[in-house]
Parts: structure tokens; C-alpha cells; sequence
């Protein structure tokens, strides 16, 4: 049995669909829908990398810096419904298949200010929302910027959908206070690195089913706590 799954936005009509090869999707769909383009994990195609700039800004967030790689709008299967999605430079586990590869170097991308992160995610061209989604690369390879943005993002009540390459009994372990806060402002961590002999029954969300979609992390119960 083949396990697939179709997600038709209800702002722009488009249909996403996962699960699928073009010549499967071709003999089920081809005489109704229009030639399918690829959307690498459902996030837009052709959003170019940030180039590397050193901005300025003079609201909230001015000091602090955060290497970032992309940020783009309207995906879909990075946590629920529409988010707006911010790409951080740099990942250090380098997971065999990951889809991500191009934001590995941790000088990849662009050196922003963090009012500046805020305002391209919360830009009107990503509207309607139901919130934003930090993904890598590794957020947590930047934690005390991480937990500033998510701060700044908390401030303008935005739901936060949090992936890290690392287990949260990892991060846990680790001494960073930006760290525990990222943990604590997140509404959902999906935790764990990507292995690629996983990946069937992954379904929405996660790319392979050693993932764990945890809700409110903060409160996350590890065994023998
Ligand atoms: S931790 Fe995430 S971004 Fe890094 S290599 Fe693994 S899947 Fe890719």
C-alpha cells in the first residue's frame, strides 16, 4: 500500500502533493491537473539563498545578529496551516539525504538583524498566516539570537513551529540559556536529525519518523523525570 497525502490551500488554490513520483502522479492526475512542479518539501521553489549584507536597523532587536539563509512564505507542511519560514545558516550533523544542504556552511546566506529577520517574516506578502516556522540548517547552533527572535516573534503573538537536528534530551543537556528559552517560547519543537531509511509514514511535518512533533516543549516529560 502506497501512502500519500494531498493539501489543497484554502487562500490560493494550490494543491501540494506528497508521496507521489511524476510518473505515478502523471497516470493518476495528468488528464485533470496541470503539469506538477517539484516544491522541495512543499516550500516554494526558486526562493534564493539571502546574500551575505550587514544590515541595520533601529527597532527592536537592533544588536544582535543571526546568520540566516532563506526566508520565505506560504509553505504549507512545516507545521500547521500557512507559516512564514526562516532558514537558518549552518548544520553540523549533515544527515545523509537531507534536503538542505545548501544552508550546511555556517557562513551561508546572510548576517541580518534580528528586527530586520522579524520584519521579512512578518512582511504583508505573507499574509494570511497561522505563524512561523524556524528550520536549518540547526536553529540551536545560534541560541542566544535564536531566542531573541523568537522573543521578538512571542511579542507579536506568533505561533512558532521549532526543528532541530538534535533531540530534546540533547538540548536539554546543554548549558546555553538561550537554549532552555528557545525551548521554552516554542509552541511545537520537532526534534531529532533526518534519516533517510525512515521516511515512510513520516506524514505531515516531519521528514522521517524517528522525528518527535512535541506541543509546548517547555512541559515535555522525559522518561524518569
Ligand atoms: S539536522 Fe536537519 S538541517 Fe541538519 S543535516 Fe540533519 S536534517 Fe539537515
Amino acid at each position: 500500500m502506497k501512502e500519500m497525502t494531498w493539501i489543497v490551500d484554502v487562500v490560493t488554490g494550490a494543491l501540494t502533493v506528497e508521496g507521489l513520483s511524476d510518473g505515478d502522479f502523471a497516470r493518476l492526475a495528468s488528464d485533470l491537473l496541470p503539469h506538477p512542479q517539484h516544491v522541495n518539501c512543499a516550500r516554494p521553489v526558486g526562493v534564493p539563498p539571502i546574500k551575505d549584507k550587514v544590515t541595520t536597523s533601529s527597532s527592536a532587536g537592533e544588536d544582535e545578529r543571526l546568520r540566516i539563509f532563506r526566508i520565505y512564505h506560504h509553505s504549507v507542511v512545516e507545521g500547521p496551516g500557512r507559516r512564514s519560514v526562516v532558514q537558518f545558516s549552518g548544520c553540523d550533523r549533515r544527515c545523509k539525504g537531507c534536503h538542505a544542504f545548501e544552508a550546511f556552511a555556517i557562513d551561508s546566506g546572510a548576517l541580518l538583524c534580528i528586527a530586520e529577520v522579524v520584519e521579512m517574516l512578518l512582511a504583508t506578502d505573507g499574509e494570511p498566516r497561522d505563524g512561523v516556522t524556524i528550520l536549518g540548517g540547526e536553529p540551536f547552533l545560534q541560541p542566544d539570537g535564536l531566542a531573541v527572535l523568537m522573543r521578538e516573534l512571542k511579542k507579536r503573538d506568533q505561533h512558532i513551529t521549532l526543528y532541530s537536528g538534535y533531540t530534546i534530551e540533547e538540548l536539554r543537556a546543554r548549558p546555553e540559556p538561550g537554549v532552555h528559552e528557545a525551548l521554552a517560547l516554542a509552541d511545537i519543537l520537532i526534534d531529532g536529525p533526518f534519516v533517510a531509511s525512515l521516511t515512510s509514514g513520516a506524514n505531515e511535518w516531519r521528514g522521517s519518523t524517528n522525528q518527535r512533533i512535541i506541543y509546548h516543549p517547555a512541559d515535555y516529560q522525559t522518561e524518569g523525570s
